[in-house]
């Protein structure tokens, strides 16, 4: 990683801690290894997302409907959908230093793989290294590993008691699918949506919130009338409405389209079920990879499922010449932590502040308003005067209903208004002795830094249409 790519990263981790968005897990026994705990503004953050995306790929859409299945599911839904069998790293162990690595993340390794298989030289300085202790050759041959994790149902520990955690959330949608359709009388094509955590035991966690092994995320699986085989647009269609619908939601929350790329994944890349997959890959200090996926499923889930389980799991359409069919899904599945990392990358600046002489600088998090964490601060001028403190609760306890506020009456405006950009509240609240006759207080503009006296009987009108527009 480029050092400034790498001192962003830093500053970022150091920042999300001590303004208390995210904290390593476990910390007071010196932490465990990839775990990382929200804290009171990063659940802020967090909850602001998902309940965004629920508003709009649920709340707003009709043909939409939303599930919570259970995290534990019956093992056979895992044998069903293939993720027993195939859910799996190639994994490779250094013989000098014991690291393990995933093999497709060594240089050279898969040719040098490849030359062993065939029997065909090699040139020496081809053979790779481990990425650890640079020794040549000590790479052993890589050995399938099972991502998904392991537990036991009840107090007996024994094969017959296996079960696993989720690694993604869309199988509580396929094994729902006949429920839903008894529940909610809805016809093709439509979805199913979940938030949800899932679990993988990745070989390689790393990059703050990037890649942990346990890990939010929130999933449509959009069931599609039977597609013509003959003719590729009557799926397509459905599939590029949700790839526009994921940039216009990449773009929405504030992340720029430039540092977005969509990469096609090639055949033989792409999950064992998926036809055509879509990447959106987002340009991270540490590289370009994936925030976002986009798949075809076809029809692979549900009719394993049947199969499997042997309850039906057709769709039966009104018109009765056309035969029952495993209506195929189109996925998109986008990651909560990605989500908080691409938007805190975003949202974090370093700027002079203008409106100081001595061009004072400050940090702060341009996060959209409807994410902040705090939509507005209230502040008394002064501390020590009740009157003041008296009237700044009152308005800070009436913006509570409807917004998270924060409250501060330490220190100088100055000082607290900084302190609040950093956390990217977007509007400050200043009530001073005007305020006592006038009933009006002061509105600092996050952004701009510009200020403008309402009156306090507009302030909730006024905050309301700035958050929400
Ligand atoms: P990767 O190639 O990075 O391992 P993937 O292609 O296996 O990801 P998917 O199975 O498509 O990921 O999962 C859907 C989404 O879930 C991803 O786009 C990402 O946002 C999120 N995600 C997947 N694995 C992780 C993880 N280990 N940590 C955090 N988020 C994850």
């Amino acid at each position: 990683m480029a050092k400034d790519s790498q001192n962003l990263m830093e500053k970022i981790v150091g920042f999300a801690k001590r303004r208390g968005f995210i904290f390593p897990g476990s910390e007071i026994y010196g932490g465990l290894a990839n775990t990382w705990d929200y804290g009171p503004l990063g659940v802020e953050l967090k909850n602001n997302i998902k309940q965004l995306w629920w508003k709009r790929f649920v709340q707003e859409r009709d043909d939409m409907v939303g599930l919570d299945t259970a995290i534990i599911m019956n093992p056979k839904v895992w044998e069903a959908s293939g993720h027993l069998k195939g859910f799996s790293d190639p994994l490779v162990e250094c013989r000098e230093c014991h690291q393990r690595f995933k093999a497709d993340e060594i240089k050279g390794f898969a040719a040098w793989v490849k030359s062993v298989k065939t029997k065909a030289a090699l040139a020496p300085d081809k053979i790779p290294a481990c990425p650890n202790c640079n020794t040549i050759g000590s790479l052993m041959k890589p050995k399938m590993f099972n991502l998904m994790f392991k537990t036991f149902l009840g107090p007996s520990e024994d094969s017959s008691s296996t079960v696993y955690l989720r690694p993604e959330t869309a199988q509580g949608m396929f094994v729902n699918f006949k429920n839903v359709l008894d529940t909610t009388r809805k016809t093709l094509p439509f979805g199913i949506a979940q938030i949800g955590k899932a679990f993988r035991n990745e070989i390689t966690p790393g990059n703050f919130i990037f890649r942990t092994r346990e890990f939010e995320q929130m999933e449509i699986e959009y069931f599609i009338p039977e597609p013509d085989p003959e003719n590729e647009a009557s799926w397509r269609k459905y599939f590029d409405m949700w790839q526009m619908e994921m940039m216009s939601w990449i773009r929405d929350i504030g992340i720029r389209p430039e540092k977005i790329v969509e990469h096609d994944v090639p055949e033989g890349e792409r999950a064992h079920y998926s036809k055509k997959t879509i990447d959106f890959l987002y340009e991270f200090p540490f590289g370009q990879d994936e925030l976002y996926g986009l798949a075809y499923r076809t029809d692979f889930d549900l009719k394993n499922q049947e199969k499997a389980s042997g309850v039906n799991l057709k769709y039966k359409s009104a018109n009765k010449e056309e035969a029952p069919y495993w209506p195929p899904t189109i996925e998109p599945s986008l990651g909560v932590d990605r989500t908080v990392l691409a938007l805190l990358l975003e949202a974090y600046a370093e700027e002079k502040d203008p409106s100081t002489k001595l061009g004072a600088s400050r940090v702060v998090l341009k996060l959209k308003p409807q994410l902040a964490p705090y939509k507005a601060a209230v502040f008394p001028l002064l501390a020590n005067k009740p009157e003041l403190v008296a009237l700044a609760k009152n308005v800070y306890n009436d913006l509570r209903k409807d917004f998270m506020v924060a409250w501060d009456d330490r220190g100088n405006i100055g000082k607290r208004y900084y302190s609040q950009d950093e956390i990217g509240t977007p509007y400050c609240i200043t009530v001073d002795f005007e305020s006592l006759e006038k009933k009006d207080i002061t509105v600092r503009d996050r952004d701009t830094m510009k200020q403008e006296r309402i009156k306090i009987s507009d302030l909730l009108p006024y905050l309301r249409e700035k958050i929400c527009a």
